[in-house]
């Protein structure tokens, strides 16, 4: 069993958090701010994501290499197959190895541009995520983590195919599974019952997005299609002008939303921090604050 997999069985709920690879050495400067200061939180995992192209993504190597030298960390490197054929999927693989990197998300990705584009694969690289997660189990003892989308991956011919595919690519190899972000509880409690009916015993671990800017949130919601609750949006809309309030309601509904889901026996949660800390770690501190309340109220 895979270190990675032993965290995310234990019975404690794992916590990571996700960076991106910055574009600016102004950005870096910010990333590695964040960075130490999430590194005080001693969080299970950090994971930094793979771009569309180019120069992002000898980014994210970069970062990802630097967390695993430069910090206590453990870092999680994403990888996608967009754009690579196989001869280069097993180099970019070899590099993590070297750095001494165990531990990667393995994307099938999106068709660079549009997510929303056709899907070409590259001539001689792979079409689906599950292809990768063997051509990565094969190369070595890597932990694999896969993608896992709540209200169903947004190009699924039907939800019954959704779940199929989702369970093969567990199959093939993944240790864990982390969702695309949702705004709505019962999304993730149905996802995991049918992947349980499936017979599929890949813990899911919830992705958190905290909403603190309407415009930016719904963009994102937007691109990955994910359900943006209206009632979150009104409150957000009332306070556009006023980010403090704003950053408020967003950690107030994600800390909500992250406690009711550890409740449900959630194996752990992915913050996402674009990079950084005071949103993720505000609801992380909340989350954690209330779970040692709990914990000294039951044994009074
Ligand atoms: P797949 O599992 O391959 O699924 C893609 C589609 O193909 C689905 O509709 C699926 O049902 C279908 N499918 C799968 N197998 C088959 C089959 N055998 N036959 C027919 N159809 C099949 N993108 C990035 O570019 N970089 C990142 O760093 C990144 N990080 C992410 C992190 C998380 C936690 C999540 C949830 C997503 C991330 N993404 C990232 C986005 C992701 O790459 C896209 O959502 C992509 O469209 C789906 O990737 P996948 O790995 O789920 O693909």
């Amino acid at each position: 069993m895979t270190a990675l997999r032993r965290l995310v069985t234990a019975d404690e709920p794992t916590f990571s958090f996700e960076f991106f690879p910055p574009k600016t050495p102004a950005g870096e400067r910010t990333l590695l701010r964040t960075v130490r200061r999430i590194e005080a939180l001693r969080p299970s995992f950090v994971s930094v994501t793979y771009g569309a192209g180019g120069s992002s993504r000898d980014r994210t190597i970069e970062v990802t290499k630097r967390i695993a030298t430069e910090t206590t960390l453990r870092p999680v490197a994403h990888l996608t197959a967009v754009g690579h054929s196989v001869a280069q999927l097993r180099h970019i693989i070899g590099q993590y190895a070297d750095a001494g990197i165990r531990d990667v998300l393995v994307l099938r990705g999106d068709p660079p541009g549009s997510p929303r584009g056709p899907w070409t694969p590259h001539p001689d690289g792979f079409t689906y995520a599950h292809e990768l997660v063997t051509l990565v189990r094969e190369l070595g003892d890597f932990s694999v983590g896969v993608a896992a989308f709540p209200e169903g991956h947004p190009r699924s011919a039907d939800p019954a195919a959704d779940l199929r595919h989702f369970v093969e690519k567990c199959r093939a190899g993944a240790d864990y599974a982390i969702t695309q972000m949702f705004f709505r509880v019962e999304d993730y409690l149905r996802l995991r019952e049918r992947v349980e009916a499936a017979g599929c015993d890949t813990p899911i671990i919830p992705e958190i997005m905290p909403a603190t800017d309407v415009r930016q949130i719904r963009r994102f919601a937007e691109l990955s299609e994910a359900a943006f609750p209206e009632d979150l949006a009104h409150r957000l809309e009332a306070v556009r002008d006023n980010p403090a309030a704003a950053h408020r309601i967003g950690v107030e509904h994600a800390t909500d939303m992250a406690l009711r889901l550890l409740a449900e026996g959630a194996p752990g949660l992915h913050y996402i921090t674009l990079n950084r800390s005071d949103a993720a770690t505000d609801i992380h501190r909340n989350v954690m604050s209330t779970r040692s309340a709990d914990v000294l109220s039951a044994h009074r």
